[in-house]
């Protein structure tokens, strides 16, 4: 919008007349050099061009209706659906009074009547046009986004409190628009390409709204609000909409996700009404199949409950709701399996919802950094039963914790595990590290440095989830690591699905060349067990041997060991 502005800097302002009559052209450009700095074009499609290239520094466009090739409302059309080039004034040349309403609904600023008028009446239009138009774009600027020309979030939620104290009866959809993925479009093709984006849905949306008399916002980065007059085709419309902005973009692999709080009557406030559309777009981040869902209140549910297990946590521990599972590892390279060691596995026994599932809560804490505290009290717990086991049953059985993402990034990870394990009189590599495959890909460079030196340390670290992230071969080789444990989703078809069957066998050429041994988790029948085993998988977790237990349960299957 800066630039914009420099519009008005020229010691002459810009203006451009288009007409096919090159005595008219004359004649009206003789009226106004003195005061302009005036360029011609003799048709519609001459004046795009001009008017693209100039489109910073002319204040105004004078345009003739009837004209080859583009004629003048083709050309205010075009100029009207562009975020930049509709805030340069168009005045039109007409002799008839229909052509006057026309050009005016179609966002001319003014017009000037043939034969022509004295040249201080068309002076005085011109200024006044001009003069009108740099107000505009005075007060635009601050209403609007640069990038789309759409309002901004602020003013956004203010026209549209307004619009609604206008018009109390009238039905409004609140509707939120994201596109997938923008962070790897701007990371992979350049910003320029992402603001190219950016901008022509910021276009559609503005074409739509305009239609429909509806207000929009960018209200951040890659995320849009719309406000629209209540409708029933969402259904039909939407995917037809995700097509043409396909289209327009040229590139299909862009793809959007819109969430929509229908207009219910029931007189939640604006920005409420959005939270709802956003939280239900927030729910398509990982569909690829649609591109389109309505609130409804189990999503809200959802929220509610999540919100509540993070309120819960802290309570939650000092109660000790918290209780950790065991679930065996068994080294199959012999002729019987035998119990090489356990993964501790978090479970919360609530007093209100029963038993949580971790895969409800841990994301959760991921993202809000709760997961270190989480984290730490498993590995006390896992720490302490090692010790638990060594004395009563006189039996050494490593245990596995898994270590989240935002563990590793904490300077007093080394610290607190050392402590953990001297607390407990173990040695370090009785206590294995799972770090996901993902971690790696995130800031490789500091998870190599934490793993090496916990390796220092006497630590092991197994790779878990292997397969599912994106790490690259190349990485894989200057990977500290002292197993691979691949991702369960290989393992569940294994048995069916040959490809399945030839990436397990990729993985533990893999590991080979790596030297480190093979886990393979999910394991729940004796086919995928006896086709790991030929493949050359080591160790196996799953099902088959046994779900996730408590501790007590674990002594059993220890003592059961023994019995061999
Ligand atoms: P994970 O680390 O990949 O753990 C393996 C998951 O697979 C566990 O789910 C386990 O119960 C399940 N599983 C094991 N064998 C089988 C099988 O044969 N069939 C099937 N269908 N599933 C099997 P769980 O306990 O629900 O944990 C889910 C995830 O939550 C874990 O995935 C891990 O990422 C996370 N998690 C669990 N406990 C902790 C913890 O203390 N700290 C952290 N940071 N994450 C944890
Ligand atoms: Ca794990
Ligand atoms: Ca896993």
């Amino acid at each position: 919008m800066q630039e914009l502005l420099g519009r008005q800097k020229g010691l002459f302002r810009q203006i451009l007349i288009v007409d096919d009559e090159p005595i008219e052209r004359e004649m009206l450009g003789n009226m106004l050099d003195k005061e302009y700095e005036v360029c011609y074009a003799e048709n519609g499609e001459q004046a795009l061009d001009v008017i693209r290239d100039h489109k910073l520094t002319l204040s105004l466009v004078i345009l003739d209706l009837h004209m080859p090739k583009l004629d003048g409302y083709s050309l205010l059309e075009i100029l009207r659906a562009d975020a930049e080039l509709r805030l340069i004034p168009a005045i039109v040349l007409t002799s008839e009074k229909e052509a006057e309403v026309k050009s005016l609904q179609l966002g001319a600023a003014d017009f000037i009547t043939k034969p022509y008028d004295v040249p201080e009446v068309i002076n005085a239009r011109v200024r006044r046009s001009i003069e009108l138009a740099e107000d505009s774009i005075i007060i635009h600027e601050t209403e609007r986004d640069s990038l789309t020309g759409l309002f901004n979030k602020e003013f956004f939620y203010e026209y549209g409190r307004r619009l609604e104290n206008h018009n109390e009866d009238m039905s409004m959809d609140a509707i939120v628009l994201d596109i997938n993925r923008f962070h790897l479009v701007n990371e992979l093709y350049g910003r320029s390409y992402g603001d190219f984006i950016l901008k022509t849905i910021g276009e559609s949306i503005h074409g739509l709204v305009q239609r429909t008399g509806g207000l929009a916002c960018r209200s951040d980065t890659n995320s849009f609000c719309i406000y629209l007059p209540h409708r029933e085709d969402y259904e039909e419309q939407l995917p037809l909409h995700a097509e043409k902005f396909a289209r327009r973009i040229g590139d299909y692999k862009i793809s959007i996700r819109v969430g929509i709080f229908p207009d219910d009557g029931s007189g939640l406030d604006l920005e409420q009404r959005f939270d709802r559309a956003r939280l239900a777009c927030s729910k398509l981040r990982n569909s690829y199949t649609t591109c389109y869902t309505f609130y409804n209140t189990k999503l809200h549910d959802k929220e509610l409950y999540s919100e509540r297990l993070i309120n819960d946590m802290d309570r939650a521990l000092e109660e000790k709701q918290f209780k950790v599972y065991y679930q065996p590892k068994y080294n199959i390279r012999g002729e019987k399996p035998v119990l090489s060691s356990a993964e501790a596995l978090i479970r919360w026994v609530h007093p209100e919802f029963g038993m949580v599932s971790p895969g409800d809560f841990i994301p959760l804490f991921e993202d809000n950094g709760l997961i270190q505290k989480l984290d730490r009290y498993v590995w006390r717990e896992a720490a302490a039963q090692i010790r638990d086991w060594k004395n009563r049953l006189g039996v050494t059985l490593p245990v596995s914790v898994n270590v989240s993402r935002v563990d590793i990034f904490d300077p007093m990870l080394e610290s607190i595990l050392e402590e953990i394990v001297n607390a407990n009189v173990l040695k370090p590599e009785e206590f294995l590290l799972e770090v996901t495959e993902s971690a790696y890909t995130d800031n490789s460079q500091q998870i190599i440095d934490t793993v090496n030196s916990l390796r220092r340390k006497g630590f092991k670290v197994e790779m878990d989830d292997f397969g599912s992230g994106y790490s690259s071969l190349n990485m894989l080789t200057s990977l500290p690591i002292d197993a691979l444990k691949l991702d369960m989703k290989f393992i569940r078809n294994i048995c069916s699905d040959s490809k399945e069957r030839r990436m397990v066998e990729i993985m533990i050429e893999i590991a080979d060349f790596l030297e480190v041994p093979v886990i393979a988790e999910g394991v729940e029948v004796k086919e995928q067990l006896d086709l790991l085993k030929e493949i050359g998988c080591d160790i196996i977790q799953g099902y088959y041997f046994s779900k996730p237990v408590p501790p007590e349960d674990l002594d059993k299957l220890i003592e059961q060991e023994d019995g061999k």
